[in-house]
């Protein structure tokens, strides 16, 4: 039996981490790859999508839930604004 062997040429020279945490990347053209602008390490560029977009989705959260307690606290600060001007006015007649 004959047996074929492959060899895999790679141009990359540069370091596959998997465990690169940094949120800056560029494009690779030469290489057709996606590298970590910190670290220089090869990404998976659906991995690194998907995460970009997980965090986008968590801060629209956030942004939503800012908003929302920032309305209610301007509501509340009216309503206690109103009782002050309230609470002066009759102090100031009684
Ligand atoms: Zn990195």
């Amino acid at each position: 039996m004959n047996e074929i062997k492959f060899e895999v040429y790679r141009s990359i020279t540069k370091k596959e981490t998997p465990l690169c945490f940094h949120r800056r990347a560029e494009l690779d053209e030469t290489n057709r790859t996606l590298e970590c602008a910190e670290c220089g390490a090869i990404l998976d560029p659906f991995q690194f999508c998907l995460t970009m977009a997980l965090e986008e989705r968590s801060v629209q959260m956030n942004v939503t839930r800012l908003k929302n307690e920032l309305k209610k606290l301007s509501e509340e600060y009216e309503t206690l604004s109103k009782t002050v001007k309230y609470l002066k006015r009759k102090s100031r007649v009684g």
